[in-house]
């Protein structure tokens, strides 16, 4: 049979992490099953439904890297894939339910409107092997009779899913395990009508570093897929992650592309125990992401959030020389902007190391001052200030760590940093000589 499996969301709000975790699941699933993965938006609960809550679940979903075989959007021939658009089918399997002696009616007092309840069956047990937790077991004793339909004629949830599951020959149902406890009443359902009952797969909850549920007011962890995409986070690196929470591959390898996780994905290795959201995990797989990005992608990443923060970003090559001084140290595109600060709004400061090796250095005071020399009337681009170095060493008959440090230490304050001729040509005249005007003077007290 072929597998087929569907990610049911409520359009009431951006696509959260443990919604999106549920969709990967569900895709990875089909995509190692050779199966249909289908999309089917529960809109029943009108009163939370919020406009565009439908096209951010598809488009956030898309911008991940998934797609989908039937949806709304997508048409398919098990639609329509709205709940509110298939209430006709939910009316029909009720009366049928009615008429069975499955269900009955419960009148509102003094008023023609009913709901429709589903009678529990007496001394029941439900058992279900569900993939992620083994052997379950329910007491029908400990389910009462529960609303099928509204008043109002619309479904509730537990009814829903199960026409739908059913009529859409899902056979595989994995979902949070918030749901577990329904389980039961929707078994109900499929017995009554003598219908198969797909497998089940509830997937644990997802906690933050100090164990607790991740909540949606919880703001030490950003939570929704639209902000990462807004913070430029790439979409491969934070479907590698997510797919990371609670599952893994038996291969000892956690930098993975959707082929591989593909590959590798198998449902028996999904997590009993709760899945840790490390948000040090995420930014070291984006960032190893962005490192492996070309220069010009990276540049791309970065210039509308440069632009956003009023960084003039019409001289073309100064971005491009600050993205390629930046890029290994970028954990997202956003961030960019704070490292732009930090580079050129640092207050100038030798630390102490680099204090230690200009006072042991004797070449570092002459290096300096010829250095600072050149510099005046150099052009300032990165290759004339590589070339100057060398003149300097020259000159001097100086070399290696002896020529290099004491120019790095003088117009930077420390040991260690990124490529020293580009770091200086995007600082600029001014700010490179005043730093070495300040370090000449911390010398004369050495
Ligand atoms: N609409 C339900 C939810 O968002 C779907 C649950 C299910 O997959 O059965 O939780």
């Amino acid at each position: 049979m072929k597998v087929r499996v569907r990610y049911a969301p409520s359009p009431t709000g951006l696509l959260h992490i443990g919604n999106a975790r549920t969709a990967i699941f569900n895709y990875l699933y089909a995509k190692s099953h050779d199966g249909d993965f289908i999309i089917r938006i529960e809109d029943t609960d009108i009163k939370r439904n919020v406009v565009g809550g439908e096209q951010s679940q598809l488009s956030n979903l898309s911008w991940l890297g998934l797609d989908w075989d039937e949806s709304p959007d997508k048409g398919g021939a098990y639609g329509p894939y709205r709940q509110l658009e298939r209430l006709d089918l939910y009316k029909e399997y009720a009366l049928k339910l009615l008429e069975m002696g499955y269900a009955y009616k419960e009148y509102k007092e003094g008023s023609t409107k009913f709901a429709i309840r589903f009678r529990v069956p007496e001394n029941k047990e439900y058992v279900f092997n569900d993939l992620v937790r083994g052997t379950l077991r329910f007491q029908s004793k400990e389910v009462e009779d529960w609303i099928m339909v509204k008043d109002n004629g619309i479904p509730t949830y537990n009814f829903a899913v199960v026409i739908d599951d059913h009529l859409m020959a899902i056979t595989h149902v994995l979902r949070g395990e918030e749901h577990i406890t329904n389980t039961p009443k929707q078994m109900m359902v499929y017995e009554a009508f003598g219908w198969d009952i797909p497998t089940f797969g509830h997937m644990t909850i997802i906690v933050n570093e100090k164990k607790k549920k991740l909540s949606k007011r919880d703001h030490s962890i950003v939570q929704f897929i639209q902000q990462y995409r807004e913070l430029g986070y790439l979409p491969e690196a934070l479907l590698n992650f997510i797919a990371l929470l609670g599952w893994s591959p038996s291969i000892n390898q956690e930098i993975l592309s959707l082929e591989e996780i593909i590959q590798n994905f198998d449902s028996s290795r999904l997590s009993k125990a709760p899945a840790m959201f490390d948000v040090q995990k995420l930014a070291y797989i984006n960032k190893e992401y962005i490192k492996k990005m070309s220069h010009e992608d990276f540049v791309e990443l970065c210039t509308p959030h440069l632009e956003k923060a009023n960084i003039d970003v019409a001289n073309k090559e100064w971005v491009s020389d600050l993205c390629s001084l930046l890029h290994d140290r970028t954990v997202y595109g956003a961030q960019i902007v704070e490292l732009h600060h930090e580079f050129f709004h640092q207050a100038f400061v030798v630390e102490d190391e680099a204090i230690e090796f200009l006072k042991q250095e004797p070449n570092a005071l002459n290096v300096i001052k010829a250095f600072k020399e050149g510099l005046t009337q150099s052009d300032f681009s990165a290759n004339a200030i590589k070339d100057l170095i060398k003149e300097v060493g020259k000159g001097l008959e100086v070399k290696g760590k002896s020529l290099f440090m004491p120019c790095r230490i003088a117009t930077t304050g420390i040991l260690h940093g990124p490529d020293l001729p580009k770091s200086l040509s995007l600082l600029g005249k001014e700010l490179v000589l005043d730093r070495i005007e300040k370090t000449l003077e911390l010398m004369e007290n050495f």
